[in-house]
């Protein structure tokens, strides 16, 4: 069998499979209280049980415990991490990739699972093994493997307190000028130019009880902002109550659909059939003082600009939906 056999190459992965990637590690401390209170403030989670003994105590907990998604924060090895001992299978599997041109890599998903919850004082141990790689994939990104680890936190008693499973993708990079050709196999950049596929209906805003009132007037052509009944305040996105004074008491305001863009991005990845790209998203504020979110229409990304004055515009998507897009006002 010749070296770039795809057979050949794919059976060398294989035997990667089952492989634990170095000794498992300790964790460099035990749960602590003063970690898990910095993950609270940053994560701004103020649930007592993490943070607050007595009401911990009080709790079904019995006692302080970790916020279970802190899983992976225990073994985390540091910024200088020690090297691996044991076998580096990583960089072995990385090595055999890179030898046939898969030199890109992106993570693509993290499912955790928690058995218990852990308390301060529990001593973890991590360890990972290669779980699967997969055969070689087509992705709008180019063509590679998925990889599947899977990651073991094991207590001081050596009983699995949660599971992690990561997978990454290890692909070709597409050669400059290639990638057009090779992304819209899955995924096509702009449906509405394919003719084999129809266009699928852009996907609907999340309505509820509170905002149904904004999506149902654009159908209208009417642009309104929620006004507070009690201080007056005007606020969008639409919510039940006001964040100045607390009032649930509102009306609507009809507003002139003139404003500025507060700021942008343009969106080109990941494409989704129902939109045409690049699509640029702004953060508007509008002359009566508050902010909405939309697209850019009429004017090429590269001319976009911060302060530049929109004009917003009623756009029929389709019979159930319209929707309120900004056009760049003509100088
Ligand atoms: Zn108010």
């Amino acid at each position: 069998m010749s070296q770039d056999d795809p057979t050949e190459f794919q059976a060398r992965l294989k035997q990667f499979e089952g492989r634990e990637l170095g000794e498992p590690f300790v964790a460099r401390d035990p749960v602590n209280i003063p970690m898990i209170r910095h993950w609270c403030d940053a994560m701004s989670d103020a649930n007592p049980v993490y943070t607050d003994p007595q009401a911990a105590e009080g709790s079904v907990h019995g006692g302080i415990v970790a916020p279970p998604t802190m899983l992976q924060a225990w073994t985390m090895r540091g910024l200088k991490p020690p090297p691996t001992k044991g076998a580096d299978v990583q960089k072995e599997l990385w090595g055999v990739f890179d030898s046939r041109g898969y030199t890109s890599i992106v993570a693509v998903n993290c499912d955790q699972e928690y058995a218990r919850y852990l308390r301060p004082g529990d001593l973890l141990t991590h360890s990972v093994v290669i779980d699967s790689i997969s055969d070689e994939k087509k992705t709008a990104l180019g063509q590679g493997h998925f990889i599947s680890q899977l990651h073991t936190f094991r207590d001081q008693r050596g009983e699995t307190v949660g599971t992690m499973r990561f997978r990454l993708f290890r692909f070709k990079p597409p050669a400059k000028g290639d990638a057009p050709k090779e992304a819209p196999k899955e995924a096509p950049k702009d449906a509405s130019k394919d003719p084999s596929r129809p266009r699928p209906p852009r996907p609907r805003p999340g309505m509820t009880r509170d905002t149904e009132h904004f999506w149902a007037a654009l159908k209208e052509g009417k642009l309104l902002i929620q006004k507070c009944r009690s201080c007056g305040k005007l606020r969008h996105p639409p919510e039940p109550m006001c964040p100045h004074c607390n009032s649930l008491e509102w009306d609507t305001t009809l507003s002139k659909g003139r404003g500025r863009i507060y700021s942008f991005v343009v969106m080109h990845y990941p494409p989704i059939p129902a939109f045409d790209y690049p699509n640029p998203i702004a953060l508007v504020e509008l002359d009566e003082g508050v902010r909405i979110v939309s697209n850019v229409i009429g004017i090429p990304k590269d001319d976009i600009a911060i302060g530049m004055e929109v004009q917003c515009e009623f756009v029929a998507c389709d019979d159930d939906l319209t929707l309120h897009q900004f056009r760049p006002v003509a100088k």
